[in-house]
Parts: structure tokens; C-alpha cells; sequence
């Protein structure tokens, strides 16, 4: 497949396809747009199938940092790298190495953090041959540290505004969630919703992580396979990408979907069949955005926990926005933050100016 006529290219600024034999390290780095800032994103390790597979999500992922970046108001342009995990090139101090050396060398356009697969451990590994890192240990009270517990707190925050944007009550007492993926994001996103009287059902396809959350919290386990389709009011997906689809989306019964997962839908068009079906969807780089938020803060060195925690409450804002206008254009909700964040990245709209 030519790579710039890639249906997901989408005018990416650049595209990096980085190897050291070495340490066995296969990785693409890719810069999608530097006009609000340096391209940040986080870096994914992970068993691809074919190199295909690791270039649309690279390309995807890059893209939707791109539109989170902006729309969460970040002096942060969009990108992503992800690193093809093999058992020829288990995780080494030697690979990390090598994939800093990388992006030192693309002088400050990109910036890693973690992202599925990789941990705050990687990063410091990373950091060890660049400054352009971020999701680094945290010291005292000033930003830093595992980036998934402002993720999960801005998913939550989310779930509340759309349930008030559907119901008219932001209550979670009595209210069922099915979270789909409990590694770091949903772990911490379960501890939230049970605390605030959520009924949760969940699924993993490690049972080491499912474990976790069972020993601590009271809890449905259901197959991988079931859980999309479970009888619940939220649906809250922090797996992987591309389950939003056709196929799917006929089942679900949940009224919401609301979760941390990038890319949950595998189209533009299935943003419309969820509206069609009557499925309020919080778009995910909208509602995911926490994480990131965390890590921008570290990396300017400009916050501390609490102003981290302010911006991230603000996410809900910018929900209750694109919530209104959906329902009062018939748009769906993923096409009117598209819109918004091309706006902002073209400057067509000052980011404290936008209407969402
Ligand atoms: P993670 O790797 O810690 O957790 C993902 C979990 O999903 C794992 O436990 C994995 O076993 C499970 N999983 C994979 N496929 C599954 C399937 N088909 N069904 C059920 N479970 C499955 O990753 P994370 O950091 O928690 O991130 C989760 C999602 O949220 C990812 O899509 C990530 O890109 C996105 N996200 C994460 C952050 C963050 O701060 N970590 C920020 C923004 C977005």
C-alpha cells in the first residue's frame, strides 16, 4: 500500500519508520500536525499483526491526538509512535534506549508518553537519552507520574455529564456500567464508578488484571466476547480501538458509551448509526483527554496536582457543549468535535473562543 495515499493518512506532517538490530527495535513515529505545538502522543508497544496494522493505528492514533490536543486547549500539536512488540524483541532497557536516541533525534517535534503496553518504568528509560518525554516518576506535588489515574478521573467526570445530558441527573447510585478493559485506565475508573454507587460488570482478556479488580470491588465478570452486548445504562470501553462498528453497534443496549479507549469507532459513519440508535456517544478524545492534561503540565513544568485536577473538570464543559449541540443540530456528536478541533488547529477559532 502506498503510504501518502493511505486512507488514514490524512496530510500527516511527517512519518518516521525507525529499527536498531541491536536491541531488536521496530517502531513508526508519527507527526501529524505541529501547528498548535510540538506533536505529542503517547507511545504503544504492541503484537501487531502485519506492519499494516501498525501503521493505520499509528496514523489514527496520531491524528486523534492531534483534534484531543487541541480541543483540551494544549500547547501540544498531534502524534503518536508505536513500537511492534515481537518475541524476537522482548521489553530492555537496551530498546527504550534505542527508541530515545530516536526521538532526540527528531529534535523536539515529538514527544512520548506512555500508552498501552508501555509504562512510567519505559519512560524513564527513555528519558535516559531525551528530554522530549513526558509521564515520568512524579516528584512531590507538581505534575507527573502514571498518567491513567486523570484519564479515568475525566472518564468519570464524563459518564456523570452525559448521563445528565440523557436523564437530566448525573447520578451514578444504582446506575450500571459496563467497563471493557481493566488495565490502568479501567482499574481506576472501576474504583471511581463503585464508589459513587455504580453497578459494574466487566472484562478483560487477562484474567491476571480481571483479578485485581475482583479481589477489590464487587463485580460482574463476563466474557470478552459478551461484554459490548451487556444490559447496562453506560458503556464504558478502555480496551483498544475499532468496536464501535456496524456489526456492533445494532446490539448494544447500553444508552451511553462513554469511555477511555482511542479510536473506539472503526468509521466516521458509525458516529451516525450510534445517533441513529439513540446511543449518546462521548466522543473519546473529548472525554479522554485527562491523561494528556497531566502529562502537558509535566512537561511545561506549570502545574501542580490541584491545577491539574481544575483542567481536567473543565472536560465535562466541553461535553455538555457538544451534547447540546447535537441534540440541537441532529449532528452527531463525533462529526461536531471533528469540526471543533479542525477549527482550532486551522485557528479559525481562538481556543478560549470556541462554542464546545
Ligand atoms: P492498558 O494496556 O493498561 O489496559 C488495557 C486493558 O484492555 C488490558 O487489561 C487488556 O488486557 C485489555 N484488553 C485488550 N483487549 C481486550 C478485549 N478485546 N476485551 C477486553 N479487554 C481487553 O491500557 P490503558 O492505559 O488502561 O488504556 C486503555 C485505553 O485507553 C487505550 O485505548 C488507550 O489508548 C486509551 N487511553 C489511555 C490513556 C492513559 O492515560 N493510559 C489516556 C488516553 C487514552
Amino acid at each position: 500500500m502506498s503510504v501518502f495515499d493511505h486512507p488514514e493518512f490524512d496530510q500527516h506532517e511527517s512519518l518516521h519508520f525507525v529499527q536498531d538490530p541491536n536491541s531488536g527495535l521496530k517502531a513508526i513515529i508519527a507527526i501529524h500536525s505541529t501547528a498548535l505545538g510540538p506533536a505529542a502522543g503517547g507511545c504503544r508497544r504492541w503484537q501487531y499483526v502485519n506492519d499494516d496494522d501498525a501503521l493505520t493505528d499509528a496514523l489514527r492514533l496520531s491524528r486523534g491526538m492531534t483534534y484531543k490536543n487541541a480541543v483540551a486547549g494544549l500547547k501540544f500539536g498531534g502524534g503518536k509512535s508505536v513500537i511492534l512488540a515481537s518475541d524476537d524483541a522482548p521489553k530492555s532497557a537496551e530498546l527504550f534506549h534505542a527508541f530515545g536516541r530516536q526521538i532526540e533525534a527528531l529534535g523536539g517535534r515529538y514527544i512520548t508518553a506512555e500508552d498501552v503496553g508501555c509504562s512510567v518504568e519505559d519512560m524513564r528509560l527513555v528519558k535516559e537519552k531525551t528530554n522530549y518525554v513526558s509521564g515520568l516518576p512524579k516528584s512531590g506535588d507538581s505534575a507527573g507520574g502514571d498518567p491513567s489515574p486523570h484519564t479515568a478521573l475525566g472518564v468519570f467526570l464524563g459518564i456523570k455529564s452525559a448521563l445528565k445530558a440523557k436523564s437530566g441527573n448525573d447520578t451514578l447510585d444504582g446506575i450500571r456500567v459496563a467497563v471493557q478493559g481493566v488495565g490502568h485506565v479501567g482499574l481506576h475508573l472501576c474504583r471511581l464508578l463503585h464508589d459513587a454507587g455504580a453497578t459494574l460488570v466487566i472484562s478483560d482478556v487477562n484474567n491476571d488484571n480481571i483479578q485485581l479488580v475482583r479481589d477489590e470491588l464487587p463485580v460482574t465478570v463476563v466474557a470478552p466476547t459478551e461484554l459490548l452486548y451487556s444490559d447496562v445504562d453506560v458503556l464504558a470501553p478502555c480496551a483498544l480501538g475499532n468496536i464501535l462498528t456496524s456489526q456492533t453497534i445494532p446490539l448494544i443496549k447500553a444508552s451511553i458509551i462513554a469511555g477511555a479507549a482511542n479510536n473506539q469507532l472503526a468509521t466516521d459513519e458509525d458516529g451516525a448509526r450510534l445517533a441513529e440508535h439513540d446511543i449518546l456517544y462521548a466522543p473519546d478524545y473529548v472525554i479522554n483527554a485527562g491523561g494528556i492534561i497531566n502529562v502537558a503540565h509535566e512537561y511545561y513544568s506549570d502545574g501542580s496536582e490541584e491545577i491539574v485536577r481544575t483542567d481536567i473538570e473543565r472536560i465535562p464543559e466541553r461535553l455538555d457543549a457538544i451534547f447540546a449541540e447535537a441534540l440541537e443540530t441532529g449532528k452527531p456528536t463525533n462529526a461536531i468535535a471533528d469540526e471543533l478541533a479542525r477549527r482550532l488547529v486551522s485557528g479559525q477559532v481562538h481556543p478560549e473562543r470556541r462554542s464546545a
